[in-house]
């Protein structure tokens, strides 16, 4: 499987491969025994163990990457940024998500932030000493961004937010989250400080990623002000549809990780295990099996490293991105359900990986816009015609 595998990475540049390769051995050591901990515990890393997992992937840029060196970040491209995110899904999928929210923090406060937020918020996301999640989703409101729920309140300079939060990423271990909410002119983001405004979690038990936090986030007159609107007031709705379009690559990325480290474990499966007089990888349905998983992850992983190379020039590509995060995700599940077929009786042990990556596989085709909701974005940008 190397071999094929560098045939495929031989497209990356001398220096993406010596950072892959680097960034690989660290991980390795420091991650893998912990995706195993914290998959046994069955609960996601406190506030203080994640911030020094931000600290240690920082080293290779992954939480400032996404923005330039003159606003403190690592400016890193995109293409070799996924590279190295990819890398990390596939030894801890769970902290790839946490990554995922921080590091697109740092995008949003970098891009919509002025000069106060900066120094009080973006600052402390650099340095890994402070935790961000990202409110928008409510009980009621998935899929329809629009009709958010949740109130802020002027009253002179003050800010009173009101609402629940659902599924929100990263919610357990925040500082400080950013809420979708409706202000008097309409749809804002709204910076709400756990210590000084107040506001409540309760981690949701999940079928996987259980190493990552997702939490229901409670605001009952949560405290901030005028201050903490970011980016323009009224102005949250296009925000976060912007915000969407890079992460949903990375929520592609993550799957693609998932799968090739299913694959691999097929792979060595059907290489060892033998039926019939001989390893099963040798009968032709196990081999078609593997082409077609094999295929279908590189189409899905070039499909995302386009998407990241047309965000990092700049140019709208909201349909690409959603090609990129329906496929991906999908095909995982798809793979990471092949990969446990391999493996027969034992692919649905706990003995055996293939069996945690098919649960955390599932997760993915649901955040950042479902799957359906992908489709009716790319169906609405070929015929003009908006579906929902
Ligand atoms: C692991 C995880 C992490 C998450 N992290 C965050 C986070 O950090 N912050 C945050 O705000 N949210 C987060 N979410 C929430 C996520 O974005 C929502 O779950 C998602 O948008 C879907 O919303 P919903 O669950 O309410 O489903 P619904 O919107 O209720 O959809 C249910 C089903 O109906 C389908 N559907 C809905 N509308 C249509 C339509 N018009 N046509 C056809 N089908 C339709 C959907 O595709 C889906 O299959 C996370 C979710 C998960 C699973």
């Amino acid at each position: 499987m190397e071999n094929v595998i560098a045939a495929a990475q031989a497209i990356y540049t001398d220096e993406q491969r010596m950072l892959l390769e680097n960034f690989r051995k660290m991980a390795e050591a420091e991650f893998a025994p912990l995706a195993e901990k914290y998959e046994d515990l069955g609960h996601p890393p406190d506030a203080d163990t994640l911030k020094s997992l931000f600290a240690k992937v920082e080293e290779f840029g992954l939480i400032s990457g996404l923005i330039p060196e003159e606003d403190g970040g690592a400016g890193i491209d995109r293409m070799t940024y996924g590279i190295l995110y990819e890398e990390l899904a596939r030894i801890w999928a769970d902290l790839a998500i946490a990554v995922l929210i921080q590091s697109h923090a740092v995008f949003a406060v970098n891009l919509l932030g002025d000069a106060a937020q900066k120094e009080t918020y973006l600052k402390p996301l650099l340095r890994s000493e402070r935790i961000c999640a990202t409110c928008i989703s409510e009980p009621e409101v998935g899929s329809n961004v629009r009709e958010v729920k949740t109130r802020a309140e002027r009253k002179g300079d003050k800010i009173f937010v009101t609402g629940q939060k659902l599924w929100i990423s990263n919610g357990a271990q925040s500082d400080f989250a950013i809420v979708v909410c409706n202000l008097d002119d309409g749809i804002s983001m709204v910076i709400v400080d756990r210590d000084k405004g107040g506001y409540e979690s309760r981690e949701l038990r999940k079928m996987g990623l259980v190493g990552a936090s997702t939490c229901e986030l409670f605001f009952d007159r949560a405290e901030t002000t005028d201050a903490h609107v970011l980016g323009n007031s009224g102005g949250g709705l296009f925000q976060t549809l912007k915000l969407f379009e890079s992460a949903r690559v990375f929520v592609g990325l993550t799957s693609i990780g998932i799968a090739q480290a299913a694959l691999e474990c097929a792979v060595k499966y059907a290489q060892d295990r033998e039926q019939h007089g001989k390893p099963i990888g040798g009968h032709q349905l196990i081999q078609g099996y593997l082409a077609d998983m094999a295929t279908h992850l590189d189409a899905g992983r070039l499909l995302c490293q386009r998407g990241l190379q047309l965000l990092d020039m700049g140019v709208r590509c909201d349909t690409q991105t959603s090609m990129a995060k329906w496929y991906a995700t999908e095909m995982a599940v798809e793979i990471a359900g092949k990969a446990v077929q391999i493996h027969g009786g034992n692919g649905i042990t706990k003995e055996f990986p293939v069996e945690r990556h098919f649960r955390n596989a599932k997760v993915m085709p649901i955040p950042d816009g479902t799957t359906e909701i992908q489709k009716l974005v790319i169906g609405r940008n070929l015929t003009g015609l908006n579906a929902f």
